[in-house]
């Protein structure tokens, strides 16, 4: 047994101290990236947020709302659509912005095998595991790779350096970072795993520029401040799950209730998700995930304004002209307490 001793931090521990600005007004914030693909040699230009492939979240209807919002704001498809369904998405335009997803199971595979033998190409795969530590998932990074030379690359979840490392040099592009921290996981109740997502997000970011790959920050996001604080930390991109959640796109019933409005919205490890998908928990595995309630919040439109109003307020406060700069002007400090909670969070 060993212990680390440096303290790990999290979005909760840290502030982005205010630094002095030139700009004049928020509206000055340029909040696209660009970049080129490490394998797929692709260039993707936008606002590197991505929905999360979360039932609720990473759906048709909020990819089209995004592409119709014109700031190429991404969604990764949750796995269970029907290969019928999927090609008739793929049909439309403007599909650059999605992510595919798959995991680890044959299903996936078959139905990838199957969506590209019938004639479509996805410019962007996002493989999912809920632990990206086997062998046997880098291995079968290597083999998508190999099938797949000229696609995007999302792949993970892991969390420490070496590990972003193998899986650049296996032929991932985006290292999805985050493994515990997620609004609806039970994963670090369930088996002492995790890692703060700050400190995460810091050493993956560091690990990964070395070798020419990116990041991904997924999971722990609660408010826009915490989005500002992914990038101010060297994420590339930050997958959001929670924090999109309860919206006409999540493609879940609306239930009334007292007068109030609710969406169900759970984890995709949780025993809702294998019973939807997969007719029960199986039973060596226990679930890893929760189911929540969340207010019912109408259309995502105003949702992301406040999210992206938030974060060009961050490169305000800076002096972050582009997005691009914000990590380089923030400097965290430790704190003990984020907000006055006298009257509540609102
Ligand atoms: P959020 O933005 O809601 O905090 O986190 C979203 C992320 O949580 C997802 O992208 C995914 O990585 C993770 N996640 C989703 N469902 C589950 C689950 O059932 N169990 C675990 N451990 N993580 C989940």
């Amino acid at each position: 047994m060993r212990i680390e001793e440096d303290k790990k931090l999290d979005f909760k521990d840290v502030l982005i101290r205010p630094k002095r600005s030139t700009m004049a007004s928020r509206k000055d914030v340029d909040l696209s990236r660009e970049y080129v693909f490490k394998w797929s040699g692709k260039t993707f230009k936008g606002i590197p947020i991505i929905a999360a492939n979360m039932d609720g979240v990473g759906t048709f209807d909020m990819a089209k709302a995004f592409i119709s919002d014109g700031n190429g704001l991404s969604v990764a498809l949750h796995k269970h659509y029907p290969l019928n369904a999927l090609q008739d998405f793929y049909k439309t335009n403007g599909t650059q912005t999605v992510w595919y997803s798959i995991g680890m199971v044959k299903d996936d595979e078959e139905k990838l095998k199957a969506f590209l033998d019938s004639g479509y190409t996805p410019d962007k795969l996002c493989i999912d595991v809920a632990n990206g530590y086997s062998e046997h998932f880098v291995a079968y990074v290597k083999k998508i790779r190999e099938m797949l030379p000229d696609i995007t690359i999302m792949a993970g979840n892991v969390v420490t350096g070496e590990m972003v490392e193998e899986l650049i040099l296996a032929g991932v592009d985006v290292i999805k970072v985050g493994i515990g921290s997620g609004s609806v996981c039970t994963t670090r109740d369930m088996t002492g795993i995790g890692y703060p997502q700050l400190s995460a997000i810091i050493e993956c970011a560091d690990a990964a520029h070395g070798l020419g790959g990116l990041i991904c920050s997924d999971g722990g996001c609660t408010v826009a401040g915490d989005i500002a604080k992914t990038f101010g930390a060297g994420s590339d991109f930050v997958m959001l799950g929670g924090m999109l959640s309860g919206h006409n796109q999540a493609e879940q019933e609306i239930v009334e209730d007292g007068g109030d409005k609710f969406v169900q919205f759970y984890g995709m490890s949780s025993s809702t998700a294998m019973k939807k998908h997969k007719g029960g928990v199986a039973e060596y595995r226990a679930s890893e995930g929760k189911t929540v309630r969340v207010p019912y919040r109408g259309d995502i439109a105003g949702t992301l304004q406040d999210i992206l109003g938030g974060l060009r307020s961050t490169c305000t406060y800076v002096g972050a002209r582009h997005l691009k700069e914000l990590s380089k002007r923030t400097t965290f400090i430790r704190v003990s307490q984020q907000i006055n909670t006298v009257f509540g969070r609102d």
